[in-house]
C-alpha cells in the first residue's frame, strides 16, 4: 500500500475519470463465477475477478480432527486459504504464513454468520481456498467463491455472502482496487455482506481514510456487493436448472 515508489506507467492511476485498466471509478472488475468445478469435493466454485483467480472447495460435514477442536453444539467451519507458488510475481513460498493465517481467519468469520452450524454438532465443514493468480482482492474473491462452494455442497445457509473492496487512490474513492491501485494507492477497505439482511461480516482497513471517505466507500461497496450477489445466485441457478 501507500508510499511505494511508482513505476512510470503507474505515475497517474486516474486520467480523466478512467483508471489504469480502463474502468470507471465505481466499476467492478469483470466477474466470472463457475459452480461445481471440482469433482472430488462436496461443493466447489471458481471465481475470476479481473486477473484475480480463485478456486474454493468444500468437504463435509465430516468428522473433525484433532478431536480437541470439536464443538459440542455446532459444527466447526475450518478455512484454509493458500496462495499457489505461481500466483504472484515473486514465487510465493509454500505453506502457511502470517498473511494466509489472517485471511483464513477473516474468511471464516465472514462466512460463519450465514451457516446453520448448529445443525451439525461435533462435525467439521472444511473450506479450502487456493489462489491461482493474485491481482488484489484475493480475500474478497475467497469469500465470494467460498460462499458459493458451501451452497453447492448443500450446506444449509440463511443466504450467501458477497465481498468487495473500495480504496483511496490519488484522492479518489475507487471500487474494487486492482494490483497497481492496491500497491500504489493510499488505502483499501474490503467489506463482506450477507445477501439476506446486508449485515457486514468482514471489514478491514489497510491505510487511513476519513469517516466521510469510509461512508463514500461503503456506498460503492454496497452497490458492488448487490451485483456480486446477483452473479452468485445466477451461477448457482445455472447448475440446478
Ligand atoms: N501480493 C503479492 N505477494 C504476496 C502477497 C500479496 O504479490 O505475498 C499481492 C497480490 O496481488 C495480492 C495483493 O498483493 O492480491 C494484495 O494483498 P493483500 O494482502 O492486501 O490482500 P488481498 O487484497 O489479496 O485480499
Amino acid at each position: 500500500m501507500s508510499g511505494a515508489k511508482r513505476p512510470k506507467e503507474y505515475e497517474k492511476l486516474i486520467v480523466k475519470g478512467k483508471r489504469c485498466d480502463g474502468r470507471k471509478i465505481d466499476e467492478l472488475r469483470p466477474l466470472t463465477i463457475k459452480v461445481g468445478v471440482i469433482k472430488r469435493a462436496n461443493g466447489s466454485a471458481y471465481v475470476e475477478l479481473g486477473k484475480t483467480k480463485v478456486y474454493a472447495a468444500v468437504y463435509g460435514p465430516k468428522e473433525l480432527h484433532p478431536r480437541r477442536l470439536v464443538e459440542d453444539d455446532k459444527a466447526v467451519l475450518s478455512v484454509k486459504y493458500s496462495m499457489l507458488a505461481f500466483s504472484v510475481n515473486d514465487r510465493a513460498r509454500p505453506g502457511p504464513n502470517r498473511r494466509s493465517t489472517e485471511i483464513s481467519k477473516v474468511v471464516k468469520h465472514a462466512l460463519e454468520p450465514v451457516i446453520f452450524l448448529e445443525e451439525f454438532p461435533q462435525l467439521n465443514i472444511e473450506l479450502i481456498v487456493d489462489i491461482i493468480q493474485a491481482d488484489a482482492g484475493t480475500r474478497t474473491a475467497a469469500v465470494i467463491a467460498g460462499s458459493v462452494a458451501l451452497a453447492n455442497a448443500g450446506i444449509p445457509m440463511k443466504g450467501l455472502v458477497s465481498a468487495c473492496a473500495a480504496g483511496k487512490v490519488d484522492g479518489e474513492i475507487l471500487l474494487d482496487l486492482n494490483a497497481p491501485e492496491d500497491n500504489f494507492g493510499d488505502s483499501d477497505l474490503p467489506i463482506a455482506m450477507t445477501s439476506t439482511d446486508k449485515k457486514i461480516t468482514l471489514m478491514q482497513l489497510d491505510g487511513v481514510m476519513t469517516k466521510a471517505e469510509i461512508q463514500k466507500a461503503i456506498i460503492l461497496i454496497r452497490k458492488g456487493n448487490d451485483y456480486i450477489i446477483s452473479k452468485q445466485i445466477e451461477a448457482l441457478k445455472g447448475v440446478y436448472q
